[in-house]
């Protein structure tokens, strides 16, 4: 007699989304009359609105026991999260497989392993992260105690995207927990193998009332983003970013907005060839070029260009072998919209196609593509292009290069191969990206120690390491003083004498 199923087409919801809401309704154990629901079907709507209202009251009224807080939670739920990566490590790849036809050893380097070191660093850092930090305290101030202490924001939204399902939902988890929040997860629908697999595990190793994952797509993110929470972190593209930030101003809730963008590469005629290009085709071609921070373009000194695409060509064959169509190491794009995307690109006859470009939709595939020169006015110029074609550009110097990049929108991130000590300043002073490597590509994310995000137009805020612990944590300020009489300086009445004293005190 209570059941949410088929019948609700009469909900004004779509198909999809009731099948979804059914989803809900098994999570909250939520029961509702099946005669309420045909003879007013805009009460499912409001229901099922106030269910995830009701979930997070609920994760709140939880977080307010101050269980969330205690060191001993946190490191029992990152050591169980821990758990659930390493017994689960098969299940896990075949579904980033599913989703992405990821190779193994790529979905346990950029995903598994790297999720189970962040729970290591986090683990054995964190005391001292949470250490309360005594800060000097100024003789105006004095007799006293000034220090900071870092304290839990209370209930976290992740929104995760598709590319990397795993990590984008457990890595900013990681930090959360260690801060000692709770959360709600809502992984992307486009990478559903992966999110049916978290749902059906979370529940089994982390504690319900403080960790819970709903699925859907846009619908019920936005109904989710109606809701109050104390943070909201988002990984996606800027537009979806605009709407999670006024859905956020509501409450003034705080965000995180790890977006992406065109991340730049120069190459210097000092570079070595060789190493540059097998470096820059691992980071482009892992992942199909699904990766925000894969090099989206290429500026390439003059003199060497030849020469390095030639290089490029061969190591894109060591790597997927000439047909990389068959090569378990070369993986597939999510979908077959985000298929035809790329393709599209490929039918502007402006371009110069000089490698690859092979392209089969029913297997959402496309070769290692490399575009000579294409136009600056080029959608594949003006677009984040998040997939295997990588436009090459030539340069005649780093100047020429640092134009090209700072008249568009700051990258999340910038490379730089050269032998030129002057070049490496001369980009660090000039270049603001969310992260720079020198002589590498991506290289930044394997050090836990570096903080992870954008600027301007590829995102705010940070995580990561201690940094990611800061992002949920609030840094509470804390002033103690004593029942000491106080000089008469800060009192009124104001006098020339006491004005005196306290400019010669500062
Ligand atoms: P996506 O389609 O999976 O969307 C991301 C999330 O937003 C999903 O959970 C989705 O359900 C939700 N969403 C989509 N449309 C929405 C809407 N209208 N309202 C509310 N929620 C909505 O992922 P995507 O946006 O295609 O991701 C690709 C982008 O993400 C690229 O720009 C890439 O560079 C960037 N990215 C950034 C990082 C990073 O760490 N900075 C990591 C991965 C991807």
């Amino acid at each position: 007699m209570y059941l949410l199923n088929k019948p609700f087409l009469l909900s004004p919801l779509t198909n999809k989304a009731i099948n979804k809401n059914h989803r809900i309704a098994h999570h909250h154990e939520f029961t509702l009359p099946l005669s309420k629901c045909y003879a007013k079907p805009t009460l499912i709507f409001e229901f099922i609105i106030m269910s995830y209202a009701e979930k997070i009251e609920r994760q709140r009224h939880y977080f307010n026991q101050n269980i969330t807080k205690d060191m001993t939670w946190r490191i029992e739920q990152l050591t169980q999260l821990k758990k659930l990566i390493t017994d689960n490590e098969q299940v896990l790849c075949d579904a980033l497989a599913k989703d992405l036809s990821k190779p193994y050893q790529e979905a346990w380097l950029t995903e598994v392993s790297y999720i189970t070191t962040d729970i290591n660093h986090t683990l054995k850092h964190l005391k001292s992260w949470c250490k309360t930090k005594r800060v000097s305290t100024p003789i105006i101030a004095m007799p006293s105690s000034s220090y900071i202490q870092p304290e839990p924001l209370g209930t976290i939204l992740i929104i995760g995207a598709w590319n990397y399902p795993l990590q984008l939902i457990l890595a900013p988890l990681i930090a959360v927990i260690a801060a000692g929040n709770c959360a709600v997860l809502k992984p992307s629908e486009l990478a559903s193998a992966t999110a049916d697999l978290l749902e059906a595990l979370l529940p089994k190793y982390l504690d319900q009332q403080a960790i819970c994952l709903f699925q859907g797509g846009v619908e019920e993110t936005s109904e989710l983003l109606a809701c109050r929470f104390d943070h909201i972190m988002y990984t996606g593209n800027s537009q979806v970013a605009k709407i999670v930030m006024t859905a956020a101003a509501k409450y003034l809730t705080p965000v995180t907005l790890e977006l992406g963008g065109k991340s730049p590469v120069y190459i210097d005629k000092s570079a070595n060839i060789t190493i540059a290009a097998q470096r820059i085709a691992w980071g482009k071609w892992m992942n199909c070029g699904q990766t925000c921070i894969a090099p989206d373009y290429l500026l390439i000194h003059q003199d060497i260009q030849t020469e390095f695409i030639a290089e490029l060509q061969k190591q894109i064959q060591l790597m997927f072998t000439n047909s990389p169509q068959s090569s378990d190491s070369y993986g597939r794009i999510i979908n077959t919209k985000h298929t035809e995307r790329l393709a599209n690109y490929l039918t502007d006859t402006n371009l110069d196609v000089s490698y690859g470009g092979e392209t089969d939709i029913s297997e959402r595939y496309m070769s290692p593509t490399i575009v000579i020169n294409p136009p600056s006015d080029s959608a594949l110029m003006q677009e984040e292009i998040f997939g295997p074609i990588l436009p090459v550009i030539t340069v005649t110097a780093i100047e020429d290069a640092i134009q090209h990049i700072t008249a568009n929108e700051k990258p999340l991130a910038a490379y730089l191969f050269s032998k030129n000590q002057e070049d490496e300043q001369t980009w660090l002073q000039n270049i603001s990206a969310g992260s720079v490597a020198i002589n590498d590509v991506m290289m930044f994310t394997a050090v836990a120690d570096l903080p992870f995000g954008g600027v301007g137009n590829s995102g705010m805020g940070q995580y990561c390491g201690k940094v990611g612990f800061d992002n949920f944590s609030h840094l509470k300020s804390i002033i103690k003083r004593h029942f000491i009489k106080d000089l008469p300086l800060r009192f009124a009445p104001y006098s020339t004498i006491k004005l005196t004293i306290l400019k010669w005190l500062r």
